[in-house]
């Protein structure tokens, strides 16, 4: 299991190396992040052991089940996943340090709200559907910039720029589309000039797409499937699951 790992990891290490010097970038330019929804904390420390350093949730149960196992092996926490408004103290509670997949209004207003009363900041990413799929999470890339405004009023929440799941498809030029509009989107907000903005952050690829979005400007890719293993369950258990359900 660990060799397993530790193999993977150095595979991704290189596809990331390589698709950094094809685009003329420097390879410590873009950070690689675990995505480890199902992945037992057993794993994924063998993965904090041995070099990396960021590791990221889809679900707060999966986060509240590993977090005795994993507080004592240094390590940061991004959340990936749809977040429900119910489970915002938890993501303070178990020390996630960025939500990537901040979509809507409502949502950036209620972290506010917990975060200034603790006192404390956030760092965000706001997450665009840059697919159009209608069963992906994320704002419509033509309100995305509107969102980003009214978010940035927020003093709490620090935002580092935008994330997106993108296309699935074989057809790589599908796939570069989404990512180039995140692209587009990033050098939009930087136009505008946004106080308490910062655009710096494109997270963006993941297992079968890493090098497209590398090329296209990535600064963290997000990766499960290649370092761990297939998982048992379809993503669309993690990326529509609550779009059907009373919370809008
Ligand atoms: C699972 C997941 C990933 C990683 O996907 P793989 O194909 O397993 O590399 C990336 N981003 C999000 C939001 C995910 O849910």
């Amino acid at each position: 299991m660990k060799n397993n790992i530790l193999y993977n990891l150095s595979i991704i290490n290189e596809r990331i190396k390589k698709a950094c010097e094809k685009s003329g970038r420097n390879s410590d330019e873009v950070r690689l992040l675990l995505a480890v929804k199902t992945v037992s904390a057993d794993r994924i420390k063998i993965a904090l052991e041995n070099g990396q350093t960021l590791i990221a949730e889809n679900k707060v149960q999966e986060l509240k089940e590993k977090y005795e196992d994993l507080k004592n092996t240094p390590h940061e926490n991004h959340f990936i996943g749809h977040l429900q408004s119910n489970k915002i103290k938890d993501i303070l509670k178990y020390d996630v340090t960025c939500v990537q997949s901040l979509d809507r209004l409502e949502l950036a207003e209620k972290i506010h709200q917990k975060l200034l009363a603790e006192n404390r900041t956030m760092d965000v990413l706001i997450q665009v559907n840059t697919s159009n799929e209608e069963s992906k999470f994320g704002v419509d890339p033509s309100k995305a910039i509107e969102l980003t405004k009214k978010i940035s009023r927020f003093s709490t929440l620090k935002i580092k720029g935008l994330m997106t799941i993108g296309l699935f498809s074989a057809e790589t030029d599908k796939v570069r589309e989404c990512f180039k509009i995140l692209k587009n989107i990033q050098q939009d907000i930087i136009c505008e000039n946004i106080p308490n903005v910062e655009m710096k952050e494109l997270s963006m690829g993941m297992s079968g797409d890493l090098e497209t979005a590398i090329e296209e400007g990535a600064t963290i890719v997000r990766v499960g499937t290649a370092v761990f293993g297939a998982r048992i369950y379809p993503d669309s258990y993690y990326w529509d699951e609550g779009k059907t359900n009373n919370e809008a």
